[in-house]
Order: C-alpha cells, then sequence, then structure tokens
C-alpha cells in the first residue's frame, strides 16, 4: 500500500479525494455457490483442485470469508465514456481480495458483483449469472486464442436475486446474482490516471505512475519524465498489439470507453461484447451504442488512440512537454497499419511481402461484407486451397462460409473468382508448401470461437440449473485451433433464431 488509500471504511457511496483506493468489504452471499473453476488459473496462483471443491473456496471467491490478514479494496478512477468526459467513476461493482505471488509471478485477484463499494454511485454492485458466464468464457476464450486478456478463476452464484428489468406487464424480473473472480498482474486502467490529472490532484498523479512503472514495468530504468515517456510507449504497444489481436479474432469489446482500457494492454471488462459472425466492419453488438456505432469492430483501433490521446493528456503534467508524447501517437497510425498488414497476411497464409498486399486484403475485406460471410469459417477453409487449383475449386471451398449462397452465385461471384485470381497468383509466388501453409494459417485463424449464440446457450441451460453447456464451451475453447471432430456441430454459421435475437437488452452495457 505504497498508494494513497482512502481509509474510511464504508461501501457508502461517497466522493473519494486523494486516494488511489478505498477499503472496502465484500457483501456476505446468502448461499454461495461453485459453479465453474478454471483449473489453470488455479494452478497459476498455486491452488490444487481439491482446494478449489472446499468450502473454503466458494466462501473466499464469493466474499462470505475473507483470506486471514487481507484488505480488500476499490480502486477509484475516472473515464471517457463514449467520447464524453464522465468523471469519477471507480470500481462500482468490483474488489480487489488480495495479491498472490506464485512462480515469480503477481497475481491480483478481483471479485465482479460482490456488491456496493464508494464508487457504485447509482447501482447495485451486483452482477448477474447471464454477464458473469459470459465474462468467465470469453476471458478463458480470448486467452487461449493468445489474445492478452484478464483471466477468470471462478463462477460461483450468490444465492441472491438481482433486479436489472421489469417486465411489460410491471412485474420484477428477478436473475440469479453470481461473482466471478478475475485474475490479472494489475487492473489499472487509463482512466486511473485520467482522475487525478481531471483534479489537478499532481501528487496522488504522480505517486500512481510511480507505483505502476515500479511494479509493473520494471523494464523502464530510467526516472523522471523520461519513465512517464517510456511508460506512455510501452501503454500504446501493448493495446496496439492488443487491438490487431482483436481484429484478427473478429472481436469487438462494446465498451471501450477510457474506464475499460487497461495500462497493461489486457482485454478488461467484458459487457456488452460480440464476435463478428459475418464479416461486418460496422457491426457493434451493444445496444447502447447502435446510433452511433463509435464501438463498430472498424473502428476499434482509431478508438485505441483516441483512448491514448486521454492519456497522454492525463500524463502530461508530469512531463510537461507535448513533443514527446506527440511523437508516439503519431507513429500508433503508421506501426498499425504495418502490423494490420502482417496480421492479414499471416490470415492470408503469406510469409512474404508484396507491394499489392493491401489492395489483395483491401478487396477481400470488401468482398467478406459485401457477401455476408462468416469469418471464422472463411479463414479457417481458405487454408485448404491449394495452389495448384482453379479459381471455381478455391470458390467451392469456402462457399460453406457464405450466409446467402444463392444470392453471391447470383450476383457476386465474379468478384469472389477476381479476388481469387489475385490470391491464387499470390500463393504461387511464395515458395511454401501447402501443407506447410495449412498449418501455419490453421494457427492464426481460429476454428472455434465463442459465438454469441454459443453463449446465449450456456446462459439459457443455467438459468435452468444445467451447468453442463458451461463446461463444455470451456473445454471447447481451450483450443481453438485444433480440430475437434467431436465439436463440428460448433464450427456452423450462426443459426437463423441468432440473428436478431442476440442483440436486445441482455447486451446492454452495465449487466
Ligand atoms: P462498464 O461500462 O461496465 O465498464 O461500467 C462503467 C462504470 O459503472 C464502472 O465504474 C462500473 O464499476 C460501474 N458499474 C457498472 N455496473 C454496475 C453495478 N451493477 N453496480 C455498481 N457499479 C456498476
Ligand atoms: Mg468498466
Ligand atoms: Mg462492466
Amino acid at each position: 500500500t505504497e498508494l494513497p488509500a482512502d481509509t474510511n471504511e464504508t461501501n457508502v457511496t461517497r466522493q473519494v479525494k486523494n486516494a488511489c483506493f478505498s477499503y472496502v468489504k465484500p457483501r456476505i452471499p446468502s448461499d454461495p455457490k461453485l459453479i465453474h473453476v478454471t483449473e489453470e488459473v488455479l494452478e497459476l496462483l498455486g491452488i490444487t483442485k481439491e482446494e478449489a471443491q472446499s468450502e473454503e473456496f466458494t466462501n473466499i471467491f464469493s466474499g462470505k470469508e475473507l483470506l486471514p490478514n487481507t484488505r480488500p479494496y476499490s480502486m477509484s478512477y475516472a473515464g471517457h465514456q463514449f467520447g464524453n468526459w464522465a468523471g469519477q467513476l471507480g470500481d462500482g461493482r468490483a474488489i480487489i481480495l488480495t495479491e498472490i505471488e506464485n512462480n515469480q509471478r503477481t497475481y491480483t485477484l478481483q471479485l465482479k458483483g460482490a456488491g456496493l463499494t464508494p464508487y457504485s454511485r447509482g447501482a447495485d454492485g451486483l452482477a448477474v449469472l447471464r454477464s458473469s458466464i459470459r465474462e468467465h468464457l470469453c476471458s478463458e476464450a480470448m486467452f487461449h486464442l493468445g489474445v492478452p486478456t484478464t483471466r477468470s478463476l471462478s463462477l460461483l452464484l450468490t444465492g441472491d436475486q438481482v433486479l436489472r428489468d421489469v417486465m411489460y406487464d410491471g412485474h420484477p424480473d428477478y436473475e440469479k446474482g453470481a461473482v466471478v473472480c478475475r485474475v490479472a498482474p494489475s487492473f489499472i486502467r487509463f482512466g486511473n490516471f485520467e482522475l487525478f490529472s481531471s483534479q489537478n490532484d499532481l501528487k496522488t498523479l504522480k505517486s500512481l505512475a510511480d507505483f505502476t512503472i515500479k511494479y509493473h514495468f520494471p523494464e523502464i530504468k530510467v526516472t523522471g519524465k523520461e519513465s512517464y515517456i517510456q511508460f506512455f510507449q510501452e501503454v500504446a504497444n501493448k493495446n496496439l498489439e492488443m487491438v490487431v489481436h482483436w481484429q484478427r479474432v473478429g472481436f469487438v469489446h462494446g465498451v471501450m470507453n477510457t474506464d475499460n482500457m487497461s495500462i497493461l494492454g489486457l482485454t478488461i471488462d467484458y459487457g456488452p461484447y460480440g464476435w463478428l459472425e459475418d464479416y461486418n466492419p460496422d457491426w457493434t453488438p451493444n445496444t447502447t451504442d447502435r446510433e452511433n456505432c463509435r464501438y463498430r469492430f472498424g473502428n476499434q483501433p482509431e478508438i485505441v488512440l483516441w483512448n491514448l490521446y486521454q492519456l497522454a493528456n492525463a500524463l502530461y503534467p508530469l512531463i510537461e512537454e507535448a513533443a514527446p508524447l506527440e511523437a508516439i501517437l503519431n507513429s500508433f497510425q503508421s506501426k498499425y497499419e504495418a502490423d494490420y498488414a502482417n496480421m492479414m497476411r499471416s490470415k492470408l497464409g503469406l510469409v512474404t511481402k508484396d507491394e499489392n498486399d493491401n489492395q489483395l486484403i483491401h478487396l477481400l475485406t470488401e468482398n467478406l461484407q459485401q457477401t455476408e460471410t462468416d469469418m471464422t469459417i472463411f479463414f479457417r477453409n481458405l487454408s485448404k486451397i491449394k495452389k495448384v487449383q482453379s479459381e471455381e475449386e478455391a470458390f467451392s471451398l469456402i462457399a460453406d462460409s457464405f450466409y446467402k449462397i444463392n444470392e453471391v452465385k447470383d450476383q457476386l461471384k465474379e468478384t469472389w473468382l477476381y479476388w481469387f485470381t489475385q490470391y491464387l497468383n499470390r500463393l504461387r509466388q511464395e515458395e511454401q508448401t501447402d501443407e506447410d501453409r495449412k498449418v501455419a494459417m490453421n494457427a492464426v485463424n481460429p476454428k472455434y470461437v465463442l459465438r454469441n449464440y454459443m453463449a446465449q446457450l450456456a446462459i439459457e441451460a443455467a438459468d435452468k440449473d444445467d451447468y453442463s453447456l458451461i463446461e463444455e464451451l470451456h473445454l471447447l475453447l481451450k483450443n481453438p485451433y485444433q480440430e475437434q471432430p467431436q465439436s463440428e456441430k460448433w464450427f456452423v454459421k450462426r443459426p437463423d433464431w441468432a440473428r436478431e435475437k442476440i442483440g436486445s437488452s441482455m447486451l446492454s452495457c452495465s449487466s
């Protein structure tokens, strides 16, 4: 606790000044039950499977009991939400239990949905089962896809009812309350820095920056202004890397507010996220963002940059020089373009670079969008193509990925055959064999992702007390790049029933 803390140990909602966090106590759940635990995360923390089945584990990770000699806390932060300054926010329903050191690494354990904190504002500090299932499954799926992310240790029911919606006839629609335990080296966000900067509290801003660098950026050896510049560069690099991964796998975060941006470049705060099924850069799963679509798939890289501008502004008082920050921001765009092109080349199985690659990639994404093409199925099946094949043969290998195959055949086949002419020519420039290319492509183009309807099926079963699909999907998504012949049923296009149904109120921002 080198950081200034708010020691007024009550969970009452309040304005907190000159403090990075407030001590809090998790809410006592009435009847906690473990639904699912992630074995790999247990291992990271040095907890055994037997221990995870104990009553003590259930009590600790539901908030019923505190670990001995610990003092849980919630962090204060601010943020820009949907492009507007939102003032003090903070962990409204997240409580950090403790840190665990294991194998020379440190992990912060955070309960989400364990009740009120000083930062809950008008809300209840709780989480419902459906959003907790979505966070638990997706953070692990992302990890196994190779995307930087917070992890999820456990998913528990609290035994309490939580109110989110009122039915059309005025009846309250109670839902099961749940708590997830998230794990990350740090949960510090861009918004933590914005808070103190906005309050002109340079003393706390500096202690937060120094603390963050000391514990989370040990590679920064310099001190003073130069350390904050290097810190900003590192945060920019990490977040750039994260968003390139999102574009690779078709993940749409949905709420890229600066309070949801990790300084470690981890995907954080799984709320109304979604996966591209038909490739559409304009799509957002977040119904509260349907008008402006600020956080649409195709806009995510630009939003990372926008958020970095806000962080730069927040750090400025520590540096008092705009030029080094501007240089980092200015290089973001060109770095992104280069990294994106390399990423897309890898998805296409191209090892070398060609001056026409950007054109090839651009035409591809236009086609994918125009013909409503399932992104995951398309790229996975693309790896089956052989250099000697014709455009027609290539087309037939990916034909399964079109949502409206007849429409494509009637009107858009020519543009696809044109693209395949370019692509096959390009493949023939490469020395890599068909087989090696297939292996390489299948290592970057997942076969299984957490399609929106899959999470929905797990939620519907869980509502009826059947948690088996959570385990099934968790296991499936542990090996997203591997062929799993017994699981072909999850390598299919989104079913028609899920087309519009998903995207209603269940994906709202803070469920
Ligand atoms: P989000 O859009 O989920 O990142 O949430 C924005 C802010 O609202 C954060 O400060 C959250 O902690 C807070 N928040 C969201 N849901 C709740 C809730 N049910 N109770 C208290 N605070 C919440
Ligand atoms: Mg958040
Ligand atoms: Mg949230």
